[in-house]
C-alpha cells in the first residue's frame, strides 16, 4: 500500500490540542429505557450527571448481558466530549531486538537468549534504516518497544534515540515501556528519574503504555511472573507525569484474569491519573493465543472487547482517549468500536511485530487514505493528530 503524501511537514508542537468539548451527557429516551430494562438505570442515570463510578458499579457493567447498552451509553460521554471527531496518527515501530530475559506465558515476540532461533537485534544502523526508509513520509511518531535484553549496554539505548533524533528531528519519538524503563533502572544502577532524564535528553518525548497486562498480584504472577509489578509499573509512570511527560495505558485482556481483576486494574489507573494528570490514552490490548504458552485459551469474543472498550470509557473518566489497537482487535471490530465510546484508532503502524507474531491478521500498516476511508465508513470525521494529540489535519 502506498501513502498519499503532501508537501510540507506541518508544525505540531505549535498547534491546538485536539480540544474535549465537555458538554453535558445527554441520555436518550431509548438509551434510558434499555438501560433500565437490563437493571443499570441507575449506573446511567448517574453517568448522565458527570457522577464517578466505583468498583461495584464497574462490576455490573461487566456483567449486564446487553452490549449494545453499555455501548450506546459509552458512546454519549464519548460524543459529549468529541462529537464525532476519531483521532488516528502517522506512525512507524521499531522493535529493535526481541531478545528478553522475562518469560511472559502470552509473548509470542521475545526469545531467551541471542543466538536462539528466531532471536534477533538490530545493529544501529539497521534500526536506523528503518527510519530512513520512511524519509519521504509524513510520519509524526516512531513507537519503540524491545525486549529486555541483557546483552546490550546502556550506550546502545541512548545512542539508538540520539541517532534517530539527528536522522528525523521532526519526529515524536514514544520509546520504552515502564518494564523498560525498571529494567534499565535496576541493570545499570540507576533511579527512575535518572533513566528518564537521560532518554529524555537524548530524545524520547513519551511513554508507551505497555508492559501494564494486568496489574492484580494473583493474574500478574501467573501471566508475567519476573518483570516490574503493578506498583513499579505505576511509579515509572508517576515519574514520568512528574517529569512532564505524558504517557499512555494499557491493560491486556481475555486471558486469565477475572472481571474483578479488571475492575482493579482499571481503577488503579484512574487513581493514578487523578494524582498525576498525565495519561493520554488507555488502550485495552486484546489477548491473542498464537505462539505463546497460552495458545490453548480461547481469545476474547468481539461482544468482550466491546464490552471491555465500552466499560473503560465509563469508568475512566479522568482519562481523555480510549483507543482501539486495529492491530490487535481487527480493522472491522475497531470501526464498530467508535460507536461503544472509542474516539482514536491509533495509527498507520508501519511493521507491526508484537502481535503479527501471536497470530494477528491485520496488515502489517494501513495507509493514511486507509484509515481516513474506514473512519468515514464508520460514520465518524477522522483527525490527523500527532503523538501529543495536537491536530496536524482534520480530513
Ligand atoms: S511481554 Fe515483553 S517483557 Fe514479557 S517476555 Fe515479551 S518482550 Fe519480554
Amino acid at each position: 500500500m502506498t501513502d498519499v503524501e503532501v508537501s510540507h511537514i506541518p508544525k505540531t508542537s505549535t498547534a491546538p490540542r485536539c480540544v474535549t468539548r465537555s458538554g453535558p451527557v445527554v441520555l436518550p429516551r431509548l438509551v434510558r429505557q434499555r438501560a433500565m430494562a437490563v437493571g443499570i438505570g441507575d449506573l446511567a442515570e448517574r453517568v448522565a450527571a458527570g457522577e464517578r463510578l466505583d468498583a461495584g458499579d464497574a462490576r455490573r457493567l461487566f456483567e449486564v448481558d446487553d452490549v449494545a447498552v453499555l455501548g450506546a451509553l459509552a458512546n454519549q460521554v464519548r460524543e459529549a466530549r468529541f462529537g464525532d471527531l476519531t483521532f488516528f496518527n502517522r506512525n512507524l515501530h521499531v522493535n529493535a531486538t526481541n531478545v528478553c530475559e522475562a518469560s511472559c506465558i502470552f509473548c509470542s515476540f521475545a526469545r531467551l537468549k541471542t543466538g536462539d532461533q528466531g532471536a534477533y537485534t538490530m545493529a544501529l544502523d539497521e534500526a536506523l534504516g528503518r527510519i530512513r526508509a520512511q524519509r519521504d513520509r509524513l510520519v509524526t511518531e516512531v513507537h519503540i518497544v524491545n525486549g529486555l535484553n541483557p546483552d546490550l549496554p546502556w550506550a546502545w539505548y541512548l545512542d539508538l534515540i540520539a541517532a534517530i533524533r539527528a536522522e528525523r528531528p521532526d519526529l515524536h519519538i514514544k520509546a520504552f515501556t515502564a518494564v523498560e524503563i525498571h529494567y534499565f533502572a535496576e541493570k545499570f544502577g540507576k533511579s527512575y528519574v535518572e533513566v528518564l532524564t537521560e532518554l529524555r535528553a537524548a530524545g524520547v518525548g513519551s511513554l508507551p503504555g505497555g508492559g501494564a497486562e494486568i496489574f492484580h498480584p494473583r493474574a500478574r504472577r501467573k501471566l508475567c511472573h519476573d518483570k516490574v509489578d503493578a506498583d513499579g509499573w505505576l511509579e515509572v509512570h508517576r515519574v514520568a507525569h512528574r517529569l512532564g511527560m505524558r504517557t499512555n495505558c494499557t491493560m491486556l485482556f481475555g486471558s486469565i484474569e477475572t472481571m474483578d481483576e479488571r475492575v482493579d486494574h482499571l481503577l488503579r489507573l484512574r487513581t493514578l491519573q487523578d494524582e498525576t494528570g498525565g495519561f493520554q490514552t488507555f488502550i485495552p490490548l486484546k489477548f491473542h493465543n498464537e505462539n505463546n504458552r497460552l495458545r490453548r485459551l480461547p481469545e476474547p469474543t468481539g461482544n468482550d472487547c466491546l464490552r471491555t472498550l465500552a466499560v473503560s470509557r465509563l469508568v475512566l473518566d479522568n482519562i481523555d482517549h480510549i483507543k482501539a489497537y486495529w492491530i490487535m482487535l481487527g480493522i472491522k471490530l475497531a470501526q464498530a468500536s467508535l460507536w461503544f465510546g472509542v474516539d482514536d484508532l491509533d495509527g498507520t503502524v508501519k511493521e507491526e511485530k508484537i502481535y503479527h507474531m501471536a497470530g494477528a491478521s491485520t496488515p502489517q500498516e494501513l495507509t493514511r487514505a486507509d484509515l481516513v476511508g474506514l473512519i468515514r465508513a464508520a460514520g465518524r470525521i477522522p483527525v490527523e493528530r500527532d503523538t501529543l494529540y495536537h491536530v496536524v489535519a482534520e480530513a
